[in-house]
């Protein structure tokens, strides 16, 4: 990967930025208020790449000066267990966030327990309450991953009304929460998933291509629109040289990026955005309970 080249967007150095502004705010809220916001993150099970998921965001919650709350539990923890903690979380005033590391084990009801967390500390922002407030335009928690997908677009792009936004995927995590984000922006904004008939013309058309999909590499360099911004949410694991293995976006990326006006690179990209917007998020979360938005 040439990472000089101006039109690689460097999601990396863009969150470390981030996460060194929350830093600041959060060490302000400590000197002002006597204010640590808290963040519990909770795990269920072994899954090796939720483990590192962890990892990382309870490490960047401590760098943050936010006090990071870990429980980790048993593959075998149930429903009504999981439900105990939640509402445990949910009263605790000590604790401004509450994320649940998904996915869960099979036996578990997973809406229940997103359900289930307090919209004011929801700070994934997946519980319907903030996907609802999102759609209708209200204050809300905004998902981790579209949020931080906004800020590369708007760092690249001074004015997005009016121009044809695609997005490539309809995830309640991802691809709705961006598309609506992109329409508040006054996009002219396309959904485009697995039935989405010629998908390499409707992604053409896109100014702003935002590609969540989960299979690697699909986005072909002639499916994008040239000087396009392209925003690569996808993460997959691929065989690699020697038996090991490499991560790939959803677009091909050698391809795109010499037809892109911006392009996020896998890794590098949009993943390290997750993580600063999730201390983004609980910093809001923080200041709107306790009153100091
Ligand atoms: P998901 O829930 O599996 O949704 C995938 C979406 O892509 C679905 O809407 C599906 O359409 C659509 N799709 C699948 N195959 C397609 C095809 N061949 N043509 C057109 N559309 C197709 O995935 P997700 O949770 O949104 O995640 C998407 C990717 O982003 C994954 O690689 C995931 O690992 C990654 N991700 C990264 C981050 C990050 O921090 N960077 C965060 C979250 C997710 P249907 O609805 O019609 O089935």
């Amino acid at each position: 990967m040439t990472a000089s080249r101006p039109n690689i967007i460097d999601g990396k150095a863009f969150a470390d930025r981030l996460a060194q502004r929350y830093a600041g705010e959060v060490a302000a809220l400590k000197a002002k208020h006597g204010i640590t916001p808290g963040l519990a993150v909770v795990l269920v099970g072994e899954n090796p790449a939720s483990q590192v998921y962890v990892r990382n965001k309870t490490n960047q919650t401590a760098v943050s000066g936010m006090r990071g709350i870990k429980h980790t539990l048993s593959a075998s923890t149930t429903t009504q267990q999981l439900l105990e903690l939640i509402a445990q979380l949910n009263a605790d005033n000590e604790v401004d966030g509450i994320l649940v590391q998904l996915p869960l084990p099979a036996h578990v009801d997973a809406p229940a327990i997103l359900d289930a967390i307090a919209p004011e500390k929801d700070v994934d922002g997946f519980h319907y309450v903030n996907a609802g407030k999102l759609s209708v335009g209200r204050e809300s928690l905004v998902p981790c991953t579209p949020l931080g997908c906004e800020m590369l677009i708007r760092d690249r792009v001074a004015d997005l009304a009016g121009l044809n936004a695609v997005v490539l995927g309809r995830s309640n995590i991802v691809g709705k929460p961006m598309a609506q984000l992109l329409l508040r922006a006054d996009c002219t904004v396309t959904m485009a998933h697995s039935k989405t008939r010629d998908l390499p013309a409707v992604c053409r058309s896109a100014d702003i291509l935002v590609a969540a999909v989960g299979r690697p590499q699909m986005v072909r360099g002639d499916w994008v629109k040239p000087g396009a911004v392209v925003i690569d949410v996808g993460i997959n694991r691929v065989p690699a040289p020697e038996g090991k293995t490499r991560l790939v976006g959803d677009v091909n990326f050698d391809e795109a990026v010499r037809v892109a006006g911006a392009i996020t690179p896998v890794p590098g990209g949009v993943g390290p955005m997750t993580v600063a917007c999730l201390l983004g998020n609980t910093l809001t979360a923080c200041r709107r309970r306790r009153g100091f938005a």
